[in-house]
C-alpha cells in the first residue's frame, strides 16, 4: 500500500498550462518541461489553437511529453456545446491526450433551474460519449466548488458526478481536483467508490486562507490547508497510478513571478508536499 510520507514519483508531475498562462505561450510551456524535466502537461485550448493543434502535438511528441489533459471540454449551457465538444475530441485525439477534461457549465441565461441544467448535463454527454469512445479519449468531468455552481459547472461533487459515469457506462470518469474538492465529507469513500476505473485525472495545488478571489487565487501546494498527503494515499489507494498535475490560477502571486522560478517551485513542493 502507498504511504502519504513517500515522495511521488518525479517522473508522474505534470504542468497544467494555466500554471504560467500569464507569462508563456503553449510553446514555451512545453520547452519549459521539458528543460525542468516535467514529462506531463496539459494544454488549454485557448493556447493550443493559437499554437496550432498540429504544430503542438508535434511539439509536444519530440519532447516525449504525456500529455494528461485537453483542457476542457463541456460547457454544456452554450450555445454552440455540441461543435465545440466535437472539436475538443478531436484535438484530444490528435494531442494523443489521456483525458478530456469537462467543465460542465452552470445555468444557462436566466435560468433559476439548476436541476435541469444538471439533468442536461447527462444528456449532452451521452451524446458526446459515443464520439469521444470512436475517438479513443476518455472523458472526465471535472466536480467543480460549489461557489462556481452558476457560472462554471453545476456538478459540484465527485458523487454527483460518479452518479453520471453510472448512468453512462464506460469512456466516462472523474478528474479530481483537490482545490473542488478538498472539502468534501464524502471524498475518501467517493474516491474509493471511484477507483481506478473512474479516475482519470488527480489536479494539485492548495487553499489559501483568505481566498481573495473564486477562481484566481489558488495557493501553490504547502502553503495552504489541503492535506494533499492524505488525498494522494487515497486516489492510489483506490488504484490511480498516473500523474500529480499542477494547477494554479493565481492572478496576484503565481502569474506575476518569472515562469522559470514557478516550475522550479512547483517541482520542489511537489516533492515535499504532495
Ligand atoms: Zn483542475
Amino acid at each position: 500500500m502507498p504511504n502519504a510520507t513517500d515522495a511521488p514519483d518525479p517522473e508522474k508531475l505534470s504542468l497544467n498550462t494555466a500554471t504560467v498562462k500569464a507569462q508563456w505561450s503553449l510553446a514555451q510551456a512545453i520547452e519549459g518541461c521539458a528543460r525542468h524535466g516535467i514529462r506531463g502537461i496539459a494544454p488549454w485550448r485557448d493556447k493550443l489553437a493559437e499554437m496550432g493543434v498540429k504544430a503542438a502535438a508535434k511539439a509536444i511528441k519530440a519532447n516525449g511529453l504525456t500529455v494528461t489533459g485537453l483542457c476542457r471540454g463541456g460547457f454544456f449551457a452554450a450555445k454552440d456545446w455540441l461543435d465545440d465538444n466535437r472539436r475538443a475530441i478531436e484535438e484530444a485525439h490528435t494531442l494523443g491526450a489521456q483525458c478530456l477534461v469537462l467543465v460542465v457549465g452552470g445555468l444557462p441565461e436566466k435560468s433559476r433551474d439548476i436541476g435541469r441544467a444538471r439533468a442536461r448535463v447527462t444528456e449532452s454527454i451521452s451524446i458526446i460519449l459515443p464520439e469521444a469512445r470512436k475517438a479513443g479519449i476518455p472523458l472526465a468531468i471535472e466536480p467543480l466548488h460549489p461557489m462556481q455552481a452558476a457560472d462554471r459547472a453545476c456538478v459540484n461533487t465527485l458523487e454527483q458526478a460518479l452518479d453520471i459515469c453510472d448512468a453512462l457506462g464506460d469512456g466516462i470518469g472523474v478528474a479530481v481536483d483537490v482545490y473542488h474538492v478538498w472539502w468534501d465529507p464524502k471524498l475518501e469513500q467517493q474516491i474509493r467508490r471511484a477507483g481506478s476505473k473512474r479516475i482519470f485525472g488527480y489536479h494539485i495545488c492548495d487553499w489559501l486562507v483568505p481566498t481573495r478571489d473564486l477562481a484566481y487565487d489558488r495557493g501553490m501546494m504547502g502553503d495552504g490547508i489541503i492535506d494533499l498527503g492524505k488525498i494522494r494515499n487515497w486516489v492510489e489507494v483506490a488504484g490511480y497510478s498516473g500523474f500529480q498535475e499542477v494547477e494554479i490560477f493565481s492572478e496576484r502571486d503565481w502569474w506575476q513571478r518569472d515562469p522559470d522560478e514557478v516550475l522550479r517551485i512547483c517541482k520542489e513542493r511537489y516533492e515535499r508536499c504532495c
